[in-house]
C-alpha cells in the first residue's frame, strides 16, 4: 500500500486526502508564521534599499550644499568693501565702532 508522507514533520497516512487534512489541521499555523517571516525579510530588505536610498540622497545634498556654500562665500566676498558702502564710510574708523555697540 502506498504511503503519503507529511513533509513537515513525517507522519504517514494511507491516502492523500488523510495527509491534506493532517497538513491543514496541523501546520497551518507554522505556515502561517512561515508567510510572516518571509513578509518581514520582505520589509526588512525594503528597509535596507530605502536606507542606501537616503544615504545617497544626504550624500548628494552634502555635496550640492558644500559646493552652494563655497560660491556663495566667493559673492559675499567681493561686496561690502568694493560696492556695499558709501565713499565716505569706507575706511572710516568709526564704522567699526558704531557696528560694535549694542553687542558689547
Ligand atoms: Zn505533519
Amino acid at each position: 500500500m502506498k504511503r503519503y508522507v507529511c513533509q513537515r514533520c513525517g507522519k504517514e497516512f494511507t491516502s492523500p486526502q488523510a495527509l491534506a487534512g493532517h497538513v491543514k489541521a496541523a501546520h497551518s499555523g507554522a505556515s502561517k508564521t512561515d508567510r510572516m517571516l518571509t513578509l518581514l525579510s520582505n520589509i526588512d530588505n525594503r528597509l535596507a534599499r530605502i536606507e542606501s536610498l537616503l544615504e545617497e540622497i544626504l550624500g548628494f545634498l552634502r555635496d550640492r550644499a558644500f559646493q552652494e556654500l563655497k560660491l556663495s562665500e566667493k559673492v559675499e566676498l567681493k561686496l561690502p568693501s568694493e560696492e556695499g558702502l558709501p565713499e565716505y564710510a569706507v575706511n572710516n574708523p568709526w564704522i567699526n565702532v558704531l557696528a560694535r555697540r549694542g553687542r558689547d
